[in-house]
């Protein structure tokens, strides 16, 4: 087959070996692209989450493997979860304390996924307490002003799977 196409063997060897060579780098430059440090990602991260706040993100994301993504504002969205792809994305636009909640909210869903599987219920109790691990080490923290404070602490209370116009204009206005 090879030499009907004319091609001998040793130039067939010798593109094998350079095709190598190419896959084998940007193989590498793949996986150099893709390690972070927590620092680094934190860094990239920062101005999207209120203060004191991307660092923790950013270890949660290392430690789970996520492949966090900022995307383009969608209509429908604020934030979806691939647990399939392993991929979390928030959008773009939202103001941080938003941003953040939102964040959580798929953080949730990641976690709840990979420690009970697909078959719970997408805001059922295994995805609530995982968020609200997440909000309460953040409360706890003192990263939310007051009022936002005390709108999170009703979300601990009882977490909402949608995010309400309240609290758009709310994290919107801190
Ligand atoms: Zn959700």
């Amino acid at each position: 087959m090879i030499a009907q196409l004319g091609l001998s063997i040793p130039t067939v060897l010798i593109n094998i070996m350079i095709l190598l060579f190419f896959v084998r780098n940007s193989f590498y430059f793949f996986l150099k692209k893709q390690v972070m440090t927590e620092q680094e990602l934190a860094i990239a991260m920062k101005d999207y989450f209120p203060e004191d706040c991307s660092l923790d993100i950013a270890h949660i994301v290392l430690q789970y493997n996520i492949v966090f993504k900022i995307v383009r504002p969608r209509k429908v969205f604020l934030g979806t979860c691939y647990k399939k792809k392993n991929i979390i994305t928030v959008n773009a636009n939202l103001p941080p304390f938003l941003f953040l909640l939102v964040t959580l909210h798929e953080i949730g869903h990641f976690i709840s996924l990979k420690k009970y599987g697909t078959d719970i219920k997408p805001h059922g109790k295994e995805w609530q307490d995982e968020y609200v691990k997440l909000l309460k080490h953040f409360l706890y923290k003192g990263v939310f002003p007051i009022k936002l404070a005390e709108r999170v602490m009703q979300e601990i209370i009882r977490p909402k799977a949608t995010c309400s116009k309240e609290l758009m204009e709310m994290t919107a206005n801190v």
